[in-house]
């Protein structure tokens, strides 16, 4: 599967503003609308993303609520695939099944409809699409929720990887990750 050359990650990081001590003090936020507002460069990661999966026998792609939404959603219009949203609580209309997380203080939720992958396949391939990997408890969420709904998991693919806090580490011991770009 292809990866990006050098001088085009370094594109795509100079696309991506880091907002300081947002939302709370200490944290670095990585700030994506400032590459969807680069026409070159969301076409050029958009573009890498399509190259890297239109030959994996991808099924569906899922998404996590929100910026997961924005990618996985132009990915599979680029792919002919169908898109699945994973929400936070209560937001989905019809019968869900979730799964709990654990965050630095207290639990989040993440959502999904129990028939998302119900089509003429049985174990329908997915993949698993979000902005940003910082601990991983979001993302091994989902992982766990897409496979409780009756699919397979293929990969889970993060634009940003933020290395330093090993979330990719305890992924990878269930699923096959794939960093775009990693920030030490
Ligand atoms: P985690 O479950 O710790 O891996 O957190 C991942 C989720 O939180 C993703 O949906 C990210 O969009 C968001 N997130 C966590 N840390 C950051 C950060 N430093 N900058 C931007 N988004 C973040």
């Amino acid at each position: 599967m292809k990866t990006l050359t050098k001088n085009e990650k370094e594109i795509l990081l100079k696309s991506i503003r880091t907002i300081e001590n947002f939302p709370k003090p200490g944290i670095g936020f990585k700030d994506i609308t400032t590459l969807l507002g680069d026409a070159k460069a969301y076409a050029l990661l958009m573009n890498h993303l399509k190259d890297r999966y239109e030959n994996e026998n991808i099924d569906y792609i899922a998404g996590i609520e929100s910026r997961g939404f924005i990618f996985g959603a132009s990915l599979a219009t680029m792919l002919g695939v169908r898109f699945v949203p994973i929400r936070k609580p209560g937001k989905l209309p019809y019968t869900t099944i979730s799964e709990k997380y654990s965050l630095e203080y207290g639990v989040d939720e993440v959502e999904i409809h129990i028939d998302a992958f119900k089509c003429e396949k049985e174990n329908p391939n997915v993949l698993l699409i979000d902005d940003l990997i910082a601990t991983g408890g979001t993302a091994k969420a989902a992982v766990t929720l897409i496979n409780k709904a009756g699919a397979n998991c293929k990969e889970v693919c993060f634009v940003i990887n933020l290395k330093f806090l090993n979330g990719d580490k305890e992924i990878q011991k269930i699923v096959p990750v794939y960093s775009v770009l990693e920030i030490d």
